[in-house]
């Protein structure tokens, strides 16, 4: 069943404008309305599929390992930036958190939490795709829930959750801000990345932006809009660092979704262009990592 959202999920009005039609590019081709609300100016796709529907918008092998053997250049240049990625954002964990116990929501196969550990944390985490969360806990190791609810019985008590392009997908959005909330440590650190659509690559590319990726993203956050949902259930934003490798991906990926073909030399061009409109216009750069603390009481 479609699911509408009736009240903003993050300021609970309820009039919302079309923003865009975008189309299902990676998968099913069908068309989605990202609606933005009047007055926060939140996006997100409405109506959208529900819990129970979404699956099969996710059935696709390159979804699941974005594409762990094929050897064409967005492929490699994916694998290559993971490897470099995994560093940088154990440099974050260990920048903003104490040691401790750490919650990964959405970890896939296990690879960054597997790093964390050799790093001295003690780690778990979340994945509800069985064939990613079996390969995390028999190859990695790592003790692996399928859903974020497995952890209530545990409140207080982790030192960092991160959600690395997570935020956007999980349907039950303030129940989910909430249930992070409760389970860090009351100096804890929650560091959340997601795309930007106030980016200078989301204006270029329109509805060709390879980060809206509907229906899997059901909501496209800007910083305002991020900072908003944060003060909504209790935190507030410590930090916000760029992505700056997302930009080149995503331009590549959206080359490839206007033109059928990808002219790499151009998407090289619009990534750069894009983070260094980011800072010359505040922008923001394509993807944006939060850093997130519990509000003092
Ligand atoms: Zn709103």
């Amino acid at each position: 069943m479609a699911e509408i959202i009736t009240s903003c999920p993050v300021c609970r009005k309820g009039i919302f404008t079309e923003f865009l039609r975008v189309k299902d590019h990676f998968l099913s081709r069908e068309e989605f309305i990202i609606q933005e609300c009047t007055g926060c100016g939140f996006r997100f796709v409405n109506p959208r599929p529900g819990p129970q529907e979404i699956g099969r918008y996710y059935q696709s092998e390159e979804y699941i390992s974005h594409g762990a053997k094929k050897q064409d250049l967005i492929s490699r240049v994916y694998r290559l930036a993971r490897i470099f990625s995994i560093r940088t954002k154990f440099g974050i964990v260990k920048k903003y958190s104490h040691s401790g116990k750490m919650l990964d929501i959405g970890c896939g196969t296990g690879e960054f939490l597997g790093y964390c550990r050799k790093q001295g944390y003690e780690v778990s985490g979340v994945e509800p795709n069985e064939r990613a969360r079996s390969f995390a806990e028999s190859a990695n190791k790592i003790p692996v829930a399928e859903q974020l609810m497995a952890y209530s019985a545990k409140p207080g008590s982790y030192a960092c959750i991160t959600m690395w392009h997570v935020l956007e997908h999980v349907h039950e959005l303030n129940m989910t801000m909430e249930s992070i909330r409760e389970l860090l440590a009351p100096d804890g650190v929650f560091i959340a990345a997601v795309p930007n659509c106030h980016s200078w690559d989301a204006s270029k590319y329109g509805t060709c932006w390879a980060a809206y990726d509907v229906p899997r993203h059901l909501y496209h956050f800007t910083s305002k809009t991020l900072n908003d949902l944060a003060a909504r259930n209790g935190f507030e934003v410590v930090k916000i660092l760029p992505q700056k490798m997302d930009a080149y991906y995503v331009s590549m990926l959206s080359e490839k979704y206007q033109n059928g073909k990808v002219n790499y030399m151009k998407a090289l061009f619009y990534g750069f262009w894009s983070n260094i409109s980011a800072k010359r216009e505040a922008r923001g750069n394509s993807s944006l990592i939060f850093v997130l603390k519990r509000k003092k009481a």
